[in-house]
């Protein structure tokens, strides 16, 4: 009953890959059975820089869930939701707008490397939607009495902005939100098949979870190796080497040590190598795809698992908001 509140959440605008796994899920697992944990599919947020796209985060809300359910979020421990279906939010949205100012969201780190990525979208001037992502966060937080957030390094200012929302609220209409703290994710970003720091499917360099044996085969061909290495017997760099580098992720301790002595000393042939990473990435990969199968079969039940989540992150949303539209003296006809 005490357990204390985490909440995550992923923009539903494609499956999640390898990057994802390492990055987050791996960890939401150890952590739901620590703490109450909730995960918004975040279908409001990826329409801030996809609202022409409405079919694209309508489809990917449930390969999304599949996602989260074959790598073992189990919904008896964790509630799985949809952003845009628990109103309140929307609500407090607006809100907390009065708390923040332009300048501030236009200063705050994190939307400020978005916009400059996302030029292609919205030009030279951004949406009044995507500027104000940070206020709607706060508010997806907040509606759940949110104590922790799991991110990495570059969501940071995200949760202090979400923090100064509270602090101000609290300080105007008195003591009623929990300010969230962040906790820093000590998983690394992982880079891509093509050695960007990024992994992404804009990027084309993903592993997705749901990748078969044979489409991972061939992504493995194709990634990044020392390119100062013509023949077999070259002596290679596996510091400079993709495959080496996901060989830490997949192999076994031994394996990766061969790999780095055999390379040095132009003993291992690069397809050999790429072979015997498909293998072990693949060999990870199974019992998530056979998971992933069985709710494909069984659509009713991700709909199910939604539904019931969404209605009970929803019961819980209406109480903060409440307690908040008391505060605010919005709670016409309930004294
Ligand atoms: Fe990379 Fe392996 Fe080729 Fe060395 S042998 S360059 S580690 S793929």
């Amino acid at each position: 009953m005490d357990k204390k509140i985490i909440v995550t959440g992923d923009r539903p605008t494609g499956r999640l890959h390898i990057g994802h796994y390492f990055g987050s899920l791996q960890n939401r697992v150890k952590l739901q059975d620590e703490y109450k944990s909730y995960i918004l599919v975040a279908d409001v947020q990826a329409l801030t820089d996809n609202f022409n796209n409405p079919e694209k985060v309508r489809k990917n809300v449930r390969e999304v869930v599949m996602d989260y359910l074959s790598v073992g979020i189990d919904p008896k421990k964790t509630t799985i939701y949809i952003q845009s279906m628990i109103p309140e939010v929307a609500e407090l949205t607006v809100y907390y707008s009065n708390l923040v100012t332009i300048s501030r969201l236009e200063r705050n780190p994190t939307v400020k490397t978005e916009i400059a990525q996302k030029k292609d979208i919205f030009g030279e001037s951004v949406t009044y939607g995507f500027l104000g992502y940070p206020v709607s966060q706060a508010a997806d937080i907040t509606a759940l009495e949110g104590e922790l957030v799991p991110v990495g390094e570059d969501q940071l200012p995200l949760i202090e902005q979400t923090r100064e929302i509270v602090r101000k609220f609290n300080s105007i209409y008195g003591e009623i939100l929990k300010e969230p703290e962040a906790v820093l994710s000590t998983q690394k970003r992982i880079k891509g098949l093509d050695g960007n720091e990024k992994m992404g499917k804009s990027l084309g360099n993903a592993i997705y979870l749901s990748d078969d044996e044979e489409v991972v085969n061939k992504k493995v061909m194709g990634a990044l190796t020392d390119p100062g290495r013509i023949k077999k017997d070259d002596p290679g760099n596996p510091n400079i080497c993709m495959v080496s580098y996901y060989h830490n992720l997949f192999s076994s301790k031994e394996e990766v040590e061969a790999v780095c002595e055999e390379c040095k000393a132009g003993k291992r042939g690069c397809v050999a190598c790429k072979k015997q990473l498909a293998k072990n990435i693949n060999k990870m990969l199974e019992p998530i795809r056979e998971k992933r199968k069985y709710y494909e079969e069984h659509p009713e039940l991700v709909d199910k698992i939604l539904e019931e989540g969404t209605k009970e992150a929803r019961n819980k949303a209406k109480e903060t908001m409440k307690k908040v539209k008391k505060a605010m003296k919005l709670d016409y006809f309930e004294q």
